[in-house]
């Protein structure tokens, strides 16, 4: 099973340099790449990457665009790694825009990246990298050490060096044995999990609150960011620049923008880092302690186009939940059943399985007219997604069996098309583990 390990790393000054030049080269190889993969469609060619790679490596120690101020090939300084790989990344990014083409999801295209804009990495291949105890040896730097050692025996497939605020990290890609990548479940349980904004709730009726870290800091956030554009402001006074930047033109970078940027860069990953924690936190518990988990399939983006609801939405972080939730299923043998986002789970009464069609977003509880059962809003809705798994509503409901069954996309739906039990089947865990997998390499 390939596992991701991500850990800190403690570079010396002369290192940080040399990672941010290296990051620094992806970024322009991958802009170099992508200019010219757009000029040869235009041109009504059918780019290919690896072609492109060998047009790269042709002109890249001699064509002026590539050499330092003394007429030397600067690309000599960085290792090959950092300037080859961005042209399979590139064309990894090109079908991923299709396939989602092809699917009617949502589709981007690859984007053109922009310093300080984008993410920092580089990529580092197996054969060039070596741990050492709690130390990495990295191509052109030397020994690097690290905050933790690896925490898997295994095969390392690949690794990359990346940048978050001011700190550097090595995600390590590895093949696990399975006897060491599965884990023991502590329970066999069936919850259903109703992911809300301010709280996880699940079907035995716990609510687990969710840490709100961007509200939290919200007012600390408004406040750097003042700061930071009231130091943009004066640079641009400074120029003597009253409307908009004119197209190409670069503002002096001061010591103290930079030192501003870097504080609220801090900020920013710090809300990330509390996130992530709760999140990792949540999904291990939930695998750990049952057999099958279910959860609502969140038209995410949907959701984020409301903007009330937005910026909650996004603290709490629904797809890396999900995303989490997959890769760990496997890891545990737990089945993870995705309810289609039409599944009426906060509509019916968990009692008696009638709909109510005129409930409001704001009615956090109420009671059935039919059986009198009074619900919180969100533990019903939990077990209602719990039943969807045990196939206990469907013995229960006064609905016709089928209705339940068709609807499109549950996992009842696609597992035991037109069967008595809503049931989810074994190869809906059989998919995870292909989809979970890949979701993890997101990770790099
Ligand atoms: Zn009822």
């Amino acid at each position: 099973m390939l596992l991701a390990h991500r850990i800190r790393l403690d570079p010396t000054p002369v290192q940080r340099d040399y990672f941010a030049r290296a990051a620094g080269t992806a970024r322009r190889v991958w802009n170099w790449a992508l200019a010219e993969w757009q000029r040869q469609i235009a041109a009504g060619q059918r780019p290919d990457a690896m072609a492109l790679k060998k047009q790269f490596n042709a002109i890249k120690y001699t064509h002026p665009d590539w050499l330092d101020a003394d007429g030397q090939p600067w690309l000599r300084t960085i290792h090959r790694d950092a300037h080859s790989q961005p042209f399979a990344h590139l064309a990894k990014a090109w079908s991923a825009y299709f396939a989602a083409l092809r699917a009617h999801r949502p589709a981007h295209r690859p984007v053109f990246k922009k310093k300080g804009r984008c993410r920092d990495s580089f990529y580092v291949a197996n054969d060039k990298l070596r741990l050492d105890g709690k130390r990495v040896v990295l191509p052109k730097v030397g020994p690097v050490p690290l905050r933790e050692s690896l925490r898997w025996p295994g095969k390392i497939m690949g690794a990359s060096v990346s940048r978050e605020a001011d700190h550097w990290f090595l995600a390590l890609q590895v093949e696990v044995p399975e006897q060491v990548a599965c884990l023991l479940r502590s329970g066999d349980g069936v919850t259903g999990v109703d992911l809300g904004v301010s709280a996880a709730t699940l079907s035995s009726g716990e609510k687990i609150a969710a840490p709100r870290p961007l509200r939290a800091t919200l007012r600390r956030l408004r406040i750097r960011n003042r700061r930071q554009s009231r130091k943009v402001k004066a640079a641009k006074m400074t120029a003597g620049i009253a409307g908009p930047m004119p197209k190409g033109f670069r503002l002096p970078v001061s010591a103290n923008r930079t030192k501003g940027a870097r504080t609220l860069a801090r900020l920013h990953a710090r809300i990330a880092r509390v996130r992530t924690d709760f999140i990792h936190k949540l999904t291990t518990r939930l695998c750990r302690e049952n057999q099958t988990v279910v959860i609502e399939d969140l038209n995410v983006s949907g959701m984020l186009a409301n903007a009330r609801l937005a910026r909650a939405i996004a603290d709490v972080g629904f797809y890396e939940f999900r995303r989490q939730l997959q890769y760990k299923a496997t890891r545990y043998g737990t089945t993870l059943v995705l309810a289609d986002r039409w599944y009426p789970s906060s509509k019916r009464c968990s009692c008696c399985g009638t709909h109510h069609g005129r409930l409001m977003l704001g009615e956090r509880t109420w009671t059935c007219d039919y059986c009198g059962a009074q619900h919180d809003r969100d533990v019903n809705a939990a077990i209602n997604l719990q039943r969807l798994a045990t196939g206990a509503l469907a013995a229960q409901s006064a609905l016709p069996v089928a209705s339940l069954a068709a609807t499109p996309g549950t996992a009842a739906d696609m597992g035991s098309a037109g069967g008595g039990k809503v049931t989810p089947v074994r190869h809906e865990h059989g998919q995870q583990d292909g989809s979970g997998q890949e979701q993890n390499d997101a990770h790099f």
